[in-house]
């Protein structure tokens, strides 16, 4: 993988592609700042060798040029996790553009406009990425987030520069960090997949089961999978129209020798409310008018065993409507396991957004070995897609 780390920048330009698309409060003030201090070890290197940076990244979704999306709201807070003077293009293409970047010494960051104010941005227009790419000597792609789409500044602009191309420090480590697990993994492997359904999930669990040993179901897929074992669910969340996919699934993983482990009892209430009535019950005996809305203790129990003695763990999805303190235990749990085994030597990584807000949100942040900043990303990845962003660095 040729990384930045692959060269010495001083006296050049490098043009990186970042995800600073970032929230904001409605006074335009940067509400988390995670993925501007994510890019920061990159812009670093690049600029301890002696070189110069200029940064692109989209924010929102803009129809055209708004001002609300404007990135001058967010110059502030790059300034200050860089800990640096930066110049901002009020456009990312265009004269301004180009003179700044024509004038920028070594040890100077330069913040281009939202690419998103050009729709050439998202078409993949091949001048504008050629426009883009005149700025710069170097192209770096930092950006995860957007690494599976191919658009002008994430995948288009590597064409203008066939060997002044590489990844940055955050990119490499996020390929890195899912081909520990899709690749490279120390067994046994477990996947704990979770979420709300079996349809968005289905992709990634059919190529996962290639490569895992073990597969915890959890959230609200669990339901229709114990429908389609003949138990009553009563009004837990269930796709009737994907029944037989359930049983598919669980024919592949006995195939494939992958053990599954779906939750045996659940905490069910009699409204989708914090406030509800809530019961412990066998997951196969839930009456009408009750819901599954969070793994049961003789679940945990299992989970926790299997967690415990995995070397590798990918986790996505919540195991339960963590949203809703009566019914987080299980997903805090499970993130109590996981962190457990992170410190006896298993690989873990957390990914796709619900698994990493809930991580974030419980504190088990520093105690997994990473957590993907890349949603979309992440999960075409672990639906096995080559990512366009990706591959036209490799290329
Ligand atoms: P997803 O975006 O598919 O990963 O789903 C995440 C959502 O699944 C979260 O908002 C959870 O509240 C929800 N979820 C987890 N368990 C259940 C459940 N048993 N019933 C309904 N929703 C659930």
């Amino acid at each position: 993988m040729k990384t930045i780390n692959n060269l010495d920048f001083k006296g050049k330009k490098a043009i990186i592609r970042v995800d600073f698309n970032v929230p904001l409060d409605e006074n335009f003030n940067v509400t988390d700042a995670t993925r501007i201090e994510a890019a920061k070890p990159t812009i670093d290197k690049i600029l301890n060798d002696g070189g110069s940076v200029i940064l692109m990244s989209h924010l929102g979704r803009p129809k055209g040029k708004e001002e609300k999306y404007s990135i001058k709201h967010i110059i502030a807070k790059v300034s200050e996790v860089l800990g640096r003077e930066i110049l901002f293009a009020e456009d990312c293409i265009g004269s301004d553009a180009h003179s700044k970047a024509s004038n920028l010494q070594p040890n100077q960051v330069l913040l281009l406009e939202n690419l998103r104010f050009h729709s050439e941005e998202e078409a993949g227009d091949s001048d504008f990425a050629k426009k883009l790419a005149s700025l710069g000597d170097v192209f770096v792609n930092d950006a995860f987030g957007t690494a599976h789409r191919a658009h002008a500044s994430t995948t288009i602009i590597a064409n203008f520069f066939p060997n002044d191309k590489f990844f940055g420090l955050l990119l490499a480590k996020e390929i890195e960090s899912i081909n520990k697990v899709l690749k490279d993994s120390q067994k046994p492997v477990t996947a704990i997949l979770g979420g709300s359904k079996v349809s968005s999930k289905i992709t990634i669990i059919e190529n996962i089961l290639d490569k895992v040993d073990h597969m915890i179901i959890g959230g609200g897929m669990t339901f229709t999978f114990i429908k389609a074992l003949g138990g009553s669910i009563g009004d837990s969340i269930c796709e009737d129209d994907k029944l037989e996919l359930a049983l598919e699934i669980l024919k592949q993983a006995k195939e494939k020798g992958v053990q599954i482990h779906i939750p045996v009892d659940v905490i069910a209430a009699d409204a989708f409310s914090n406030d509800a009535n809530t019961q412990i019950i066998d997951v196969t005996k839930i009456p009408d008018g009750w819901q599954g809305l969070d793994a049961g203790p003789k679940s945990l129990e299992i989970f926790e065993e299997v967690i415990l003695k995995s070397k590798t763990i990918l986790w996505n999805g919540p195991v339960g409507v963590f949203e809703m303190p009566s019914f987080a235990n299980g997903t805090i749990k499970v993130g109590e396991y996981i962190a457990a085994a992170t410190k006896n030597g298993a690989f873990s990584l957390v990914g796709g957004g619900d698994s990493v807000s809930a991580v974030k949100q419980f504190g088990f942040e520093d105690q997994v070995s990473y957590v993907s900043t890349g949603g979309g990303a992440m999960l075409e990845m672990l639906e096995g897609k080559t990512l366009p962003g990706i591959q036209a660095i490799i290329q």
